[in-house]
């Protein structure tokens, strides 16, 4: 094993949302920063797909097999790059709101409170919009938490037959609402994500080293387990050791569990930091259902995210409980995730010839219903073989149907309405639900609590049994938000980062 003279204040092990935020905050406080990331640059061509490429090759599965719930092995959607997921994110950048934090009752249950208040992430989100450029209007969407002062830029333009749609939208008394969007104004590469806001500026920084290429395999503690004293990262095929005075782990909602799955040893013969065996366990993914209408005219097919409706958040006529978001998707040729997600159709036009495959683009618009999910501790990453298992049942299912067929209602109302033009009614409107392999919306496996016989990390991300481990990624949320939470990944990560650099004073 090489062993890295160097020594460290804090080695972030992960480069996506959580990782590149914490470590180019830290880089900019002054703090030495060693960033260890598995992947490397990910190609402009790959993170500007555009086309029907998109759903031929497995483009944004890396060469590695997990196992699923059946016991199959399968190829999971995930990126392993300088930004990790959001470099083919929808940059969607949405707060959390208020009553989630308190934990909300869904119709299966109650979700936990997360023991933090809005107010207390308030003024780190505000920090993430700026740092990640967010384009909003204040104020449009009617169910938007409280906040201090308006988006930092106008919102993104919207395709003209989308401006059309959202009146279609407005007579059937639904509120839809232009999407917080992180946007570069970068010509070559527009939408924001973690690279550029993260990677990028901690690059800047002179006491931040970048390495990609670092896959992390396990961290090392001290004889009487209290302390990570080295992390272990695998370069070109060679063992590398290095050392700081404190770890941030932010590998993502699947692989921190599993680093931590594989640190186990004499002290910690669960895993590190397992002591209330909760690593790995409440694995949550946001649901997801794409559904497909019918466009009158064709469409360019190449259109990002633009528009939300909240009115379904909090419940329905007759219906008490939270049913959850709808988001339009990006065009049929721009999402990497509903290439994914319906299987059914993947499948059909995997089949297809090119031209089919555009006609069928260019003529549809996607719509997104997203629910929350409930904490559930068989639902979870094992190891298996040194390898991932990820068993996953998903909850809450009712009430995400009730938010599907209510929104097709909704589109068959738009339809059916003589001033519509802009879409047509068709027989059916095909959907598909997002599969296990479509992870890039997980959380929720490493949870922090105050209690640590049922928490992995305390509020400010730390571990409960190593003084100087904390983790900073998705897996620490005690629920799963009901739309896209990379904001409060972001903001929570900036959060945390001056918890770190407190501790190194
Ligand atoms: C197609 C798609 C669309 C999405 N759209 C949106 C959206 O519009 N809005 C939104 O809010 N969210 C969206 N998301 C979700 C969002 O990307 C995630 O919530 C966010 O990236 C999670 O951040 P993270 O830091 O927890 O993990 P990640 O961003 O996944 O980062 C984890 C990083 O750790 C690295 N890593 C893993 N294992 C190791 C190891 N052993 N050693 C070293 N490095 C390691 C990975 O390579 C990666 O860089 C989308 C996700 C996908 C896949």
């Amino acid at each position: 094993m090489i062993i890295d003279d160097s020594h460290y204040d804090v080695i972030v092990i992960g480069s996506g949302a959580a990782g590149a935020t914490v470590a180019s905050d830290l880089g900019q406080r002054g703090h030495r920063v060693l960033l260890l990331e598995r992947g490397g640059p990910m190609p402009l061509v790959d993170q500007n797909v555009a086309d029907v490429d998109l759903f031929r090759k497995d483009r944004y599965h890396p060469a590695e097999q997990w196992f699923g719930t059946d016991g199959d092995p399968f190829s999971p959607q995930t990126i392993y790059a300088f930004g990790g997921n959001t470099k083919i994110w929808g940059g969607v950048l949405e707060r959390m709101r208020a009553r989630e934090f308190e934990g909300l009752t869904l119709q299966e249950g109650r979700a936990p409170s997360w023991g933090l208040d809005y107010s207390e992430l308030e003024p780190w989100y505000d920090k993430a919009e700026a740092l990640y450029r967010v384009h909003g209007q204040q104020g449009a969407d009617p169910q938007a938490p409280h906040r201090g002062q308006p988006y930092p830029h106008a919102p993104r333009p919207l395709e003209p037959f989308f401006s059309e749609l959202q009146g279609c939208l407005a007579r059937q008394d639904v509120h839809p609402y232009p999407l917080p969007l992180s946007w570069s104004e970068s010509p070559v590469d527009p939408s924001g994500d973690a690279e550029l806001f993260g990677v990028d500026p901690a690059r800047q920084c002179p006491s931040v080293v970048v390495r990609g290429g670092a896959r992390v395999s396990r961290l090392h503690v001290n004889p009487a387990g209290h302390e990570v004293r080295g992390v272990e990262a695998t370069i070109d095929g060679q063992a590398w050791l290095f050392s700081a005075d404190q770890v941030v782990l932010a590998a993502g909602a699947i692989n921190t569990p599993a680093i931590l799955l594989r640190s186990g040893c004499e002290r910690h013969p669960r895993g590190l930091a397992n002591g209330s065996d909760q690593v790995g366990r409440n694995l949550m993914k946001l649901q997801l259902t794409s559904i497909l209408q019918l466009a009158a005219a064709a469409n360019t097919g190449r259109y990002g995210r633009s528009f939300g409706i909240t009115d379904f958040l909090w419940g329905d006529q007759n219906v008490s409980f939270p049913l959850g978001a709808i988001q339009n998707g990006g065009g049929v040729l721009q999402d990497a995730l509903f290439a994914e997600s319906p299987p059914v159709l993947s499948l059909v036009t995997r089949l297809m010839p090119d031209f089919g495959l555009q006609q069928l683009a260019s003529r549809s618009i996607t719509w997104w219903a997203m629910s929350p999910v409930l904490p559930e501790p068989h639902n979870r990453v094992t190891l298996r073989d040194g390898m991932l298992q990820v068993n996953y049942e998903p909850n809450n299912r009712e009430a995400h149907d009730r938010l599907v067929y209510r929104w097709i209602d909704v589109l068959k109302a738009v339809e059916a309405d003589p001033l519509t033009q802009v879409v047509k009614a068709a027989p059916t409107h095909p959907r598909g639900e997002a599969p296990l392999s479509a992870v890039g919306h997980a959380c929720g496996t490493c949870r922090m609590g105050e209690n640590p016989a049922t928490s992995v990390v305390d509020l400010q991300g730390r571990s409960h049994e190593l003084i100087n481990l904390t983790i900073a990624d998705a897996s620490i949320f005690p629920s799963c938000p009901m739309m896209g939470f990379g904001l409060t990944v972001i903001a929570n990560a900036l959060r945390i980062a001056e918890a770190v650099s407190g501790s190194l004073q």
